[in-house]
């Protein structure tokens, strides 16, 4: 089920300024985007993937779970364009886009959207998984769309 995105990586072109702080129950997800890699949690008992990490199944509190490793590829359900810097560590990155993926296995994912300019990101545009190598030693998923997803013309022929 591992698609070809997995160990896609873009181009870290920005200093970190703001680092994860990985709880116990996040920490699987960390080290997997430090392998380039992402995975999410999925019952054992139920069957069901979520997200964010927690110690039980969100649909049926089951706490037989195991991290799996999923495709990466998914829409984006909504998003937002950031051109105000609320937090002044993000300034010289502005605008930037914030979104909500849904990835084919269900859950969303808050993240950032990269590789296209704010203007032309579209919601339910296909997008993928890449992940994100910053010098500090720190590596963070982000997504970007898929080849070939460019939102067609609407215009009538
Ligand atoms: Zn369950």
């Amino acid at each position: 089920m591992s698609g070809p995105t997995q160990g896609a990586t873009t181009e870290a072109d920005h200093p970190l300024r703001v680092v994860p702080q990985p709880t116990p129950e996040s920490q699987p997800f960390w080290d997997a985007c430090a392998r380039h890699e992402l995975v999410i949690q999925r019952c054992r008992s139920c069957g069901r993937f979520w997200f964010p990490p927690s110690n039980h199944c969100q649909h049926c509190w089951s706490e037989d779970f195991a991290w799996e490793p999923v495709s990466g590829r998914g829409e984006l359900y909504t998003f937002t364009v950031y051109r105000r810097a609320y937090a002044p560590e993000l300034a010289e990155q502005l605008p930037y886009v914030v979104g909500v993926v849904e990835l084919e296995q269900g859950p969303r994912l808050i993240t950032n959207i990269v590789d296209r300019e704010p203007g032309d990101v579209r919601v339910g545009m296909p997008v993928e998984v890449v992940f994100l190598d910053f010098p500090a030693g720190v590596t963070l998923h982000a997504f970007r769309p898929r080849e070939n997803s460019r939102t067609p013309s609407t215009r009538a022929v």
